[in-house]
């Protein structure tokens, strides 16, 4: 018997180790940082074809950016409100039409708290901009009239819209997002990425399976009046959904001690004061649109504030949970949220 082995052997022994471990799936995963949407993007991805996964991501963010903003010279955004008021019906991407017609389910359910042509008043406030303003009453009246979610219609059989009046214009920016991170998932379903996180400037996230240490993705939530961007308010544990955060401390310019921020509640024109500071939502993976959904519904429960925004959500399928935290720093969770928070900062307390 003999009691050592040769180098060849060891050769050998450590070549099929290597198979062995690639084999497993256990390569690093990638991760890409890219500005895209206004934002940050970070796509991690593991498995195989991670890497395709990323970059066709990537492009395909681009695109949706050219698709839902009204950047573009022939986007469907411009010509919609280059033909509002003239009766014409315009020809739209299906994923364009897709979101509008979600959209308009969700304004017909929040009783216009959610309201995608809001652009006039978007663009009056111009928040988050270097035109940033306090409008007169006399032109917040003017927007405001140009606001309204009936004035909006589809038809699902052309995939076209037209908005009624003259002056009307949408908004996608609470809601594309949350599109971007639903495709972007379906990219990485068809590369065969069970694990990912996909990242939109940390206000829409998608996660799919479990991080590289094999436990689910911990997503921070921030604390929306600490001065240290890095403040948690708490830690959610996300395995396979969507979360969505919007805060008042995301965008908005302060005069005479007034913060004005940039979600506005449609029924004052003005930015939203129901006393909500920050909300976070999160859709089951199971449900079709997570991304959307739970992007769209953040700003809608902001809108309503606390108590009726963790109302509305309690009567949404169980499959959608979240919460609102107030200016006090109580949170208002519904359908059990707050059996997914996890070290809470002691600033915070539960809204009974
Ligand atoms: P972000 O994640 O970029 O901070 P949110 O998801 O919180 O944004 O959505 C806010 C954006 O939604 C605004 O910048 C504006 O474009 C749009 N918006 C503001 N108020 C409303 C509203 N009541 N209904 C629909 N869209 C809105
Ligand atoms: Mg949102």
């Amino acid at each position: 018997m003999r009691s050592f082995w040769s180098a060849a052997e060891i050769m050998g022994l450590l070549l099929i180790l290597t198979f062995w471990a690639a084999g497993c799936g256990r390569t690093e995963p990638v991760q890409k940082n890219v500005m895209v949407m206004d934002t940050v993007v970070t796509l991690t991805a593991s498995g195989e074809k991670a890497n395709d996964a990323v970059e066709e991501s990537i492009k395909r963010l681009k695109e949706i950016d050219e698709m839902a903003s009204a950047k573009g010279e022939h986007s469907d955004l411009k010509k919609l409100a280059a033909a509002a008021g003239n009766g014409a019906w315009i020809s739209l991407h299906p994923e364009v039409f897709h979101m509008l017609a979600v959209s308009q389910e969700y304004s017909r359910l929040s009783d216009g708290a959610w309201d995608v042509t809001t652009g006039p008043l978007v663009e009056l406030w111009g928040i988050g901009t270097e035109q940033a303003k306090v409008p007169t009453a006399e032109e917040l009246a003017k927007a405001k009239a140009k606001v309204g979610w009936q004035k909006l219609e589809l038809n699902p059989e052309t995939q076209c819209a037209r908005l009624r009046e003259a002056g009307m214009s949408l908004d996608l920016g609470g809601i594309a997002k949350g599109f971007a991170a639903d495709e972007v998932k379906k990219i990485y379903e068809k590369y065969g990425v069970k694990n990912g996180l996909i990242n939109l400037g940390s206000s829409s996230l998608y996660a799919l399976g479990k991080n590289a240490k094999g436990e689910s993705w911990r997503v921070g939530i921030r604390h929306p009046r600490s001065e240290d961007k890095d403040s948690r308010l708490a830690v959610v544990a996300l395995s396979d959904g969507a979360l969505s955060t919007s805060g008042d401390y995301e965008r908005f310019f302060e005069r005479d001690g007034v913060r004005y921020h940039h979600i506005l509640d449609p029924r004052t024109g003005r930015p939203a004061d129901n006393g909500a500071v920050s909300d976070t939502i999160v859709a089951e993976g199971s449900l079709p649109d997570a991304g959307m959904i739970s992007d769209l519904l953040t700003t809608t429960v902001f809108v309503l504030g606390p108590e009726a925004g963790r109302d509305f959500l309690e009567k949404l399928p169980p499959a959608v949970r979240g919460m609102v935290c107030d200016h006090k720093l109580r949170l208002w969770t519904a359908h059990g949220f707050q059996e997914c928070l996890q070290q809470v900062q002691q600033d915070f307390i539960l809204a009974k």
